[in-house]
């Protein structure tokens, strides 16, 4: 696993240049541009966080670097290979951990090595290590259900993690964990990070997580999404929250944020307001149409 186990580290850098993805509207029917020619670059072992306002486009962004949507222009590259399709070395991890709830909390870890082929052994020994680093060796036998969030959340990194992956992606892992199981998870995630070396590209709306934790933090803007600035976080680690340092970053990256999130609130409203009036013209003409 990590360098403290003796185990290569495999973190690499990648590259996304001019991604694209539309959609159809589900509701009305239009097209919708969710990213616009997004580009980013990240170094081997970097740390970035995307932060935006809700439906700017950060998950879907993270399901084409996994391969689980393909962009309609441009392309992911890692350590130079492109990547259309999901695989071992850029694995997710989910807001809802996305566990097998019958299998117990070891097993749930090997599965994805179990797919690969790999012995019974080798798959629990590795598998066990995995649950060391993230200290969850005592519950190896335990079904999942008897689980607290944070641990599960655990479980599921460590999931991931035992697939040795390039790039981990994480879609707002903490969203779903009170506000202090969040912040010993961040506490965790650093441990982590910082024991593995492991690149992480990582989505939160919350700026403070993205401070805590990151090398970078990318501000993403909505319709079409694409980013609008990129912080380079030098605050020495372990970032105390309460600093005034910290607090600074904050207030300026709110500050470029704030407009964002505001102005896709008012475009959301529109849209509610304009698909409300639209809903009974529609409704008249497949009368007509029906009669
Ligand atoms: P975020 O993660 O920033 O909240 P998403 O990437 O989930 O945003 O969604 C961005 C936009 O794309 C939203 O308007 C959402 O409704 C739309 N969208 C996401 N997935 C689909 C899909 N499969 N079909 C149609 N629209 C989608």
């Amino acid at each position: 696993m990590g360098q403290a186990a003796g185990q290569a580290v495999t973190a690499s850098g990648f590259e996304i240049s001019k991604v694209t993805k539309r959609y159809v509207d589900r509701t009305t029917g239009r097209p919708l541009v969710v990213l616009d020619g997004v580009d980013l670059t990240a170094g081997a072992g970097e740390f970035i966080s995307i932060v935006g306002p809700s439906g700017c486009g950060k998950s879907t962004l993270l399901k084409i670097i996994a391969g689980f949507e393909q962009a309609n222009a441009g392309e992911v590259h890692l350590d130079g290979k492109r990547i259309t399709r999901p695989g071992p070395d850029h694995v997710m991890v989910f807001q809802d951990y996305a566990l097998f709830p019958w299998m117990n909390t070891v097993e749930n870890v090997e599965f994805g090595l179990r797919v690969q082929g790999m012995s019974r052994s080798e798959r629990r020994e590795q598998a066990l290590e995995a649950l060391s680093l993230v200290n969850l060796k005592h519950v190896a036998t335990r079904p999942v259900y008897q689980l607290s969030g944070g641990m599960r959340q655990r479980v599921a990194i460590a999931r991931a993690l035992v697939l040795r992956p390039k790039i981990l992606l994480m879609d707002e892992p903490f969203g779903a964990l009170d506000a202090q199981q969040r912040r010993l998870m961040q506490i965790e995630l650093m441990r982590i990070w910082e024991e593995t070396g492991q690149t992480i590209l990582f989505v939160t709306h919350s700026i403070d997580e993205a401070i805590y934790l990151s090398d970078t933090v990318l501000l993403m803007a909505a319709n079409p999404g694409k980013f609008i600035h990129s912080e380079r976080i030098t605050l020495a680690r372990p970032r105390e929250v309460t600093s005034q340092e910290f607090n600074d970053v904050k207030r300026r990256l709110w500050g470029l944020l704030e407009a964002e999130v505001t102005k896709t609130e008012r475009l959301f409203g529109e849209q509610l307001a304009s698909d409300a009036a639209e809903g009974p013209r529609r409704r008249g003409l497949l009368r007509r149409r029906a009669a």
